[in-house]
């Protein structure tokens, strides 16, 4: 196969057939925009769709863009007929745990009523494959660690039990529909594009990693450390940090488990198998940058579980799995 972009990954069986449409929903945003980057230089017909309500037309930098919100159907049909896309992958949902919980609504209507609009026009115009975003949230307070893809499921703010929702409409989509999905359960989404050329844009910034590297280089004040009396090992949320180009790679396996027949659809836990502190986090990001800054004890964030860490064990023997970014530091770097 052709392709400007020689990448090593294409001799890592990721490649995609030549002429392989991928429509990207959400492809403005954080996670969507690093994904339609690997895509293009694997050799996909990247088509990225996004409302740009907290997307950016700019962080779409290779293949075509298309303005649609998920729950506009008529929009969306017509983009379905005209493209003919072989796949989808859906990253167009909102994320904020802390604005779930104070704006359910906005959850359940753009995450459950959108990703329900999508899929019928998916199935309505024959396209049957799909990667699904979803997340650790969905487990709420872990019964034991690493959390595996059987552990149970019971979410403690709007947005895992959107997530939830999904998987459990995916599921019955599945059968009824012939929809052939995977539901990847992100853990904590890190990092940077590694050229430098896409990065993290949330407006306002709410996640930690973001957050401490601003206060390293003097851009904010203080950071606020949400919670220091969790029953963890220095009282602060520990979570499972995973580089977003891996995320994104492990996507590009994913459209390859679909694509072969004989698979089934199915449910992936992706993170590191290994969980830091907040104040671990900052620490660390304090030694590597070699600065310091003012740290404050806050109360707990609503709906924020203990600890969530992510078993890996099926991703590597499902997708054969190994990430470029296996330590925290490795992830850090890319940001600072
Ligand atoms: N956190 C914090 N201070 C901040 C931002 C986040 O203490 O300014 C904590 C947060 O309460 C959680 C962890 O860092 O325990 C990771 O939060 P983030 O928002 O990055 O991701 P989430 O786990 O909510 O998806």
């Amino acid at each position: 196969m052709k392709n400007n972009h020689h990448d090593d990954r294409l001799d890592m069986g990721i490649q995609c057939r030549s002429g392989c449409k991928l429509f990207v929903v959400g492809g403005a945003g954080y996670i969507g925009s690093h994904m339609v980057k690997q895509a293009h230089n694997v050799g996909y017909e990247v088509i990225a769709i996004d409302n740009l309500v907290t997307g950016y037309r700019d962080a779409v930098l290779y293949g075509k863009f298309e303005y649609c919100d998920i729950l506009d159907a008529r929009r969306l049909t017509q983009l379905f007929t005209q493209y003919k896309p072989d796949a989808v992958i859906h990253f167009g949902g909102y994320s904020i745990v802390s604005e779930s919980v104070r704006d359910p609504y906005k959850y359940y209507y753009n995450n459950v009523a959108g990703s329900l609009n999508l899929f019928k026009v998916m199935v309505d115009t024959g396209c049957k494959k799909l990667i699904f975003s979803s997340t650790a949230a969905i487990f709420g307070d872990p019964e034991y660690l690493p959390i595996d893809e059987a552990h149970i499921k019971k979410p403690i703010n709007p947005y895992g039990k959107s997530k939830l929702m999904v998987e459990e409409m995916l599921k019955d989509f599945d059968s009824a529909y012939g929809l052939k999905y995977i539901s990847f359960r992100y853990f904590n989404a890190a990092g940077h594009d590694p050229e430098g050329e896409l990065s993290e844009r949330h407006d306002p910034e709410t996640h930690l990693l973001p957050i401490v590297i601003r206060a390293a280089n003097g851009e904010r004040g203080p950071v606020n450390v949400f919670g220091v009396d969790y029953d963890t090992f220095d009282g602060t949320c520990i979570r499972d940090y995973i580089h977003v180009n891996d995320l994104v790679n492990a996507h590009l396996k994913g459209l390859v488990y679909l694509n072969n027949k004989s698979n089934m659809s199915t449910e992936i836990n992706l993170g590191n198998n290994n969980g830091f502190s907040v104040k671990e986090v900052i620490q660390k990001i304090k030694d590597i940058m070699n600065k310091d800054f003012e740290v404050i004890d806050e109360e707990r964030r609503d709906g924020d579980p203990p600890a969530l860490i992510a078993s890996n064990k099926k991703a590597k023997k499902e997708l054969s799995l190994s990430p470029d970014y296996v330590s925290l530091e490795s992830i850090i770097k890319t940001l600072a």
